[in-house]
């Protein structure tokens, strides 16, 4: 449920997750975790950023943080001790990221203070994957290793090392909970390999106008891009403001009546220029609906033209698209 459900509203996807049996959600801190337990009074609600601010929210609301220090650990089990209940937790062990969560040092520190794990209910162990996505990269297999050796001291506790691209790293990944992002969004977890996962988002606009272009014009901002012979451009209203990566000048591709054509000139704030010179006059005109992000692979492709991730194209995408939400796959 991080950054809106990855951008594509969390109020809408963490009811159909729900719907589909999703009984555990992460979220990034607190106000999205609130949000969540807004939606669903049941759910188990984490928070991957850990105990920060008023800690009694977290009691009130039944949110769990993901403790990922030795002083949050300290200061939920106080927490605990003042509502004399055990508090649910999940703990969060370093394994290669360097990033959050208790180093194997700081794990030995802990189990020197049983009087602390004792206030806790701990509902998980977790670590997190650096490499997931590189199959052939022996982190994953230390990381593994190291997560192992750290579970030994939790006998009984449930473990979750796994994001989308971990998953498919086999089942010896799986432990006892996964925590897919990514690929519930449709994004390609395997890339060396065609995407296993169905479509999940489709980013079409209008056409609003449609220019016949001499050869020597030049299209868009720095008249950077020269029309070499006649064509058509065809505008529409999408532009880095709305996560149309300014970076996708010139490289952005889109689908218009079934056929690819080129994003030509420099990506604007709220318009994209297309060259639709490959298509028949009647195929393409104002009102055309034209597809900026399709089918299976283009998440990943159009984000690699702009030099990133899926996941960044994603979470930039705006708020100013009006958005449809359905449950059939979109192609
Ligand atoms: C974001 C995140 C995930 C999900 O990652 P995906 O690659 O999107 O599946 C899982 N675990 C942690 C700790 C994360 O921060």
């Amino acid at each position: 449920m991080k950054a809106n459900a990855y951008g594509l509203g969390a109020d809408r996807v963490a009811p159909a997750l729900w719907e589909a049996g999703c009984r555990q959600f992460f979220t990034a801190n607190l106000d999205g975790a609130l949000a969540v337990r807004g939606w669903l009074p049941d759910a188990d609600v984490h928070v991957f950023n850990g105990l920060l601010g008023d800690t009694e929210a977290y009691v009130e609301d039944h949110v769990v943080p993901v403790l990922n220090d030795l002083g949050q650990v300290e200061r939920w089990a106080a927490c605990a001790r003042r509502h004399e209940r055990k508090l649910p937790a999940v703990l969060h062990t370093d394994t290669g990221m360097s990033r959050l969560g208790l180093p194997a040092e700081e794990i030995e520190m802990l189990l020197a203070r049983p009087e602390w794990l004792e206030a806790l209910d701990l509902r998980f162990v977790m670590t997190h994957l650096a490499c997931a996505d590189e199959p052939g990269n022996a982190m994953n297999r230390e990381q593994l290793e190291a997560f192992s050796a750290i579970r030994e001291h939790f006998p009984g506790v449930p473990g979750s090392l796994a994001n989308s691209s971990g998953i498919f790293l086999g089942p010896a990944y799986h432990a006892d909970l996964t925590r897919p992002g990514y690929a519930v969004y449709g994004g390609n977890p395997t890339p060396r390999e065609p995407n296993p996962m169905e479509p999940v988002v489709r980013l079409s606009a209008q056409i609003i106008q449609v220019r016949e272009v001499k050869p020597g014009k030049t299209i868009g901002y720095g008249a950077d891009y020269r029309v070499k012979a006649a064509t058509r451009i065809a505008t529409i209203p999408v532009g880095y403001a709305d996560g149309y990566l300014r970076a996708l000048s010139d490289k952005g591709v889109a689908r218009v009546a079934g056929v690819e054509v080129p994003v030509v000139g420099r990506v604007s704030m709220d318009l994209v220029t297309l060259d639709i010179g490959a298509l028949p006059i009647e195929k393409a005109g104002v009102g055309t609906w034209v597809d900026l992000i399709w089918g299976r692979e283009m998440l990943d492709i159009v984000a690699k033209r702009a030099g990133t991730i899926g996941y960044e194209l994603l979470t930039a995408l705006g708020g100013r698209y009006p958005r449809s939400y359905g449950r059939r796959a979109t192609t």
